[in-house]
């Protein structure tokens, strides 16, 4: 095939999701296999949701509603905002797509992390805009007990680098707040001292993919920054303590005028039938999102007790995953995890090849993985 392909889409690496299980399971030729890889839910859907997208499958043959209307009502009243400042999404990655498509112009900037959640940087790439990326910097105190050799690498945004990158061609920040794939926060301080130096043109995005994790005293509320002189954008997904990532479903707080050119661009039904319906429902399942919360909790607590006696360093984390600092290249550690039937992630893809990300699951899931660790550093000192 003798196909133009523009530079910018040549060059665009794919994104490298966590290994679904049944492909493990496949390839392996093993079963009974766990998935710590994709900062999912544990402890499965809602139930809620479940039983209510179940009543809803005869309707499958209508368009689902354009506006998300009763989803987006009942959002509204529980966060008390104001409905026409949320925008839904096929997962809040089609909110991230979204703002880049309407903000950008070709030869724009774009100003990220690294590393941080890899989808930001794709699609200013595929939009033709121009990524400006910042390392993390190391954080004091971050760097937990126990030693894996390795070097301890930047963890945290650097809000004061990323301001001197600001320039005419500025029109987004995406700060993942916590960074994913390093489970570290700024503070409330840290953020207002930041927004005071971004120039009212550029549109900040606060993507809080998992402030449900965070301790209440240390979240920054989104809200009080919506309508401010310098835009600021919050993204939020019912994929991680909602345990909804099949269904595809997150939104974006933002100013109406935002929202405004955000809908002009978006195609007319984004959000699937029984995405609005579970999401629906899992707002008000309680019992699921404290459970998962507790279950989350303990489980950080626990792992990152054992994983640091093996000799591992342990980040220090607000969300439900940790990074893992393994003193070795990951590569292999992964490879004979995967022959245990246990799913982890390997951070290569992320630029920290010594590292891995551990998602918390169940405690015998945890048990499991400590278990499997343990026998696979063993074996890689043998080998
Ligand atoms: C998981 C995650 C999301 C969620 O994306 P969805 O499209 O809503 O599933 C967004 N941002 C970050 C940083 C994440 O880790």
């Amino acid at each position: 095939m003798k196909l133009k392909v523009p530079e910018n889409i040549s060059s665009l690496v794919p994104y490298p999701p966590g290994k679904p299980i049944e492909e493990l399971e496949r390839e392996y030729g093993i079963s009974g296999s766990i998935k710590l890889a994709s900062n999912e839910n544990a402890l499965g859907p809602s139930p809620k949701a479940v039983a209510a997208i179940r009543d809803n499958l005869g309707k499958l043959h209508r368009y689902p509603d354009g506006s998300s209307y009763y989803l987006t009502s009942r959002l509204a009243e529980k966060l008390a905002v104001n409905p026409d400042q949320i925008v839904f999404g096929n997962g809040s990655n089609e909110i991230i797509e979204l703002l880049i498509n309407t903000f950008l112009a070709c030869g724009d900037e774009v100003i990220t992390s690294n590393p941080t959640f890899l989808v930001y940087q794709k699609m200013v790439q595929a939009r033709g805009g121009v990524n400006r990326v910042i390392p993390l910097k190391k954080i004091p105190g971050q760097h937990l007990a126990g030693h894996g050799g390795g070097t301890p690498l930047g963890v945290g945004h650097d809000l004061g680098a990323i301001l001197s990158l600001i320039n005419g061609r500025t029109r987004l920040i995406f700060l993942d707040n916590p960074n994913n794939p390093t489970g570290v926060i700024f503070s409330k301080a840290d953020f207002e001292a930041f927004l005071a130096e971004v120039p009212d043109e550029i549109i900040v995005v606060l993507d809080e993919a998992y402030v449900d994790f965070v301790a209440p005293a240390l979240q920054i509320d989104v809200r009080d920054y919506l309508d401010r002189q310098t835009p600021v954008v919050g993204l939020r997904t019912f994929s991680k303590a909602y345990g909804l990532a099949g269904l595809r479903i997150g939104y974006g707080l933002m100013s109406r005028e935002i929202a405004g050119y955000l809908h002009r661009v978006r195609q007319p039904f984004n959000v699937n039938l029984p995405a609005q319906i579970g999401a629906l429902a899992a707002l008000d399942d309680d019992e699921h999102y404290y459970r998962t919360l507790d279950l989350t909790r303990e489980g950080i607590a626990w792992l990152t007790k054992e994983i640091t006696t093996l000799g591992c360093t342990v980040f220090d984390t607000h969300t439900n995953f940790f990074l893992v600092d393994a003193g070795r290249n990951c590569r292999e550690l992964y490879e004979k995890m995967l022959t245990k039937g246990v799913i982890i992630r390997p951070m290569a893809a992320y630029g920290y090849p010594e590292y891995i990300r551990i998602t918390v699951g169940l405690p015998e899931e945890n048990r499991r993985l400590v278990n499997s660790l343990k026998e696979a550093l063993a074996e890689l000192r043998e080998d």
